[in-house]
């Protein structure tokens, strides 16, 4: 799976639509201070299914929309997609380039479309579940996040390898099958109630 292309709307700094073209290889993305390199990883992580606003650099999640500047007016939406490579079949979609689009609008309305048709963040969690770009992903490290990891609880350091490892999907269906099973074990005691009751 390799990341080919970046497509950025009205985010952040990215007031214009920027198209941002990843070779094969290293690329490597240099400005001044402030010119907006970090805002480029904060849009992967964003598009990804970012939830929190303030690993995202801000306050809430309006914060993502570009805010105007000296010369130019704020925009009312932002706008990422990524494109992917899945010549291999690592995301479980038959497409083979997949594209990935997230946007939020002022009003706090917001969608994520997986190749131009509307989605749940749910099904972007799954797709990119366990291929480590997922929400616990390994290969999006931001500044000081070396040493957040080295320095995180146990627990937090075993999210890490689970996702490495794999093993997070099946961590989530067992999550949803338990609670399933409590759903059915809620609603037996209340057929018991009932029975009970006309008895
Ligand atoms: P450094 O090298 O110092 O880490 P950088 O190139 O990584 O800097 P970023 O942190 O990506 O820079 O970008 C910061 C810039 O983005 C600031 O100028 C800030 O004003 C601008 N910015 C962030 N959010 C918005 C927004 N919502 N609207 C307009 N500009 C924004």
């Amino acid at each position: 799976m390799v990341l080919k292309r970046i497509e950025l709307n009205g985010f952040k700094s990215f007031a214009d639509k920027t198209e941002i073209l990843l070779s094969p290889g290293v690329t490597v993305i240099v400005g001044p201070n402030g010119s907006g390199k970090s805002n480029v990883s904060d849009a992967i992580r964003w598009v990804l299914g970012e939830q929190s606003a303030r690993s995202l650099r801000g306050s809430k999640m309006e914060d993502v929309i570009f805010a105007g500047s000296e010369r130019r007016k704020p925009v009312g939406m932002a706008e990422v997609s990524i494109h992917l490579d899945n010549d291999q079949g690592k995301l479980p979609v038959e497409y083979r380039e997949v594209l990935v689009t997230r946007r939020v609008y002022r009003s706090g309305e917001s969608d994520y479309l997986l190749n131009r048709s509307t989605c749940r963040l749910r099904d972007i969690h799954e797709l990119f579940a366990d291929t480590g770009l997922g929400r616990e992903g390994i290969s999006i490290i931001g500044q000081g996040r070396v040493d957040e990891v080295l320095s995180s609880r146990p627990e937090e350091r075993r999210a890490f390898i689970e996702e490495a490892a794999g093993i997070v999907k099946y961590r989530n269906r067992k999550n949803d099958a338990l609670k399933k099973m409590e759903d059915t074990q809620n609603h037996i005691v209340r057929v018991e109630d009932i029975i009970d009751e006309l008895e």
